[in-house]
């Protein structure tokens, strides 16, 4: 990319955050829409469900306004890009080494965190407790019980430096891991699925918890759907789980 070019990029990008930050939510909301082929999936619960462990505010921001601005900049990146707009997200992320070099910053970036969030929102709602059934044995197969997988996890989660994710992933035989990734990486970048996974950037969790990072990590359980994350893992070993 020249220098112009670049320059010109750059100007658009902090145009575009700025109009997205500026806008009110529901002007946003049908602004985003029409705009290309990803779209902002609405929030599956009120953005009170998660209370006290997550606030209404920190939901509120989270979805309508970061999530959607990802949305947005992938929609911008690949607007002269029709093939790779006519992609599924999670066949872009597994071939980013594949994308036009331009737009992969962007599709890495946005494309990772649209997938992110879309399963972060999915897998919240819920009151916690413990899961049960065949996800239950393999928690306790390959992570050695939910005690210990939740104190891996809010470690992974307390020790990923400046921004990122803690994620559990499983295999097409439904065999599980615990990972983390920095930024808005994801699993689907290397290929695997996620079944589930937090979001340790400050925005996530700094209105209600501040600096405490692992305070978020640990109330953070007390709003995971089991369920739904029963529904991925079914879907994961019948190899029908995308994002
Ligand atoms: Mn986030």
């Amino acid at each position: 990319m020249s220098a112009m070019n670049r320059r010109a990029a750059l100007l658009a990008g902090a145009s575009l955050a700025a109009t997205v930050f500026a806008t009110p939510r529901r002007a946003l909301a049908q602004a985003a829409a029409p705009t290309g082929p990803f779209t902002l999936p609405p929030l599956p619960y009120a953005f009170g469900a998660n209370e006290p462990h997550i606030d209404a505010q920190t939901m509120e921001i989270h979805h309508d306004r970061h999530h959607a601005a990802y949305v947005a900049n992938i929609n911008a990146a690949v607007k002269d890009h029709s093939q790779v707009a006519a992609m599924p997200l999670e066949q872009i992320l597994a071939k980013l080494g594949e994308m036009p070099e331009s737009i992969r910053p962007a599709l890495r970036n946005n494309g990772g965190g649209h997938a992110n969030h879309t399963m972060f929102w999915q897998v919240m709602g819920g009151k916690g407790g413990a899961p049960t059934g065949d996800l239950a044995t393999a928690v306790t197969r390959d992570l050695g019980g939910l005690d210990k997988l939740k104190a891996d996890f809010n470690g992974v989660g307390t020790r990923v430096f400046g921004s990122g994710w803690v994620f559990v992933t499983t295999d097409a035989v439904g065999k599980l891991a615990l990972v983390a990734r920095p930024n808005q990486d994801t699993p689907l970048m290397e290929g695997q699925r996620v079944l589930f996974g937090n979001d340790v950037w400050e925005h996530a969790y700094y209105l209600k918890h501040q600096n405490r990072r692992p305070a978020y990590l640990e109330a953070w359980w007390n709003v995971v759907d089991w369920a739904k994350v029963a529904e991925r893992y079914a879907a994961a070993k019948a190899g029908s789980l995308k994002l």
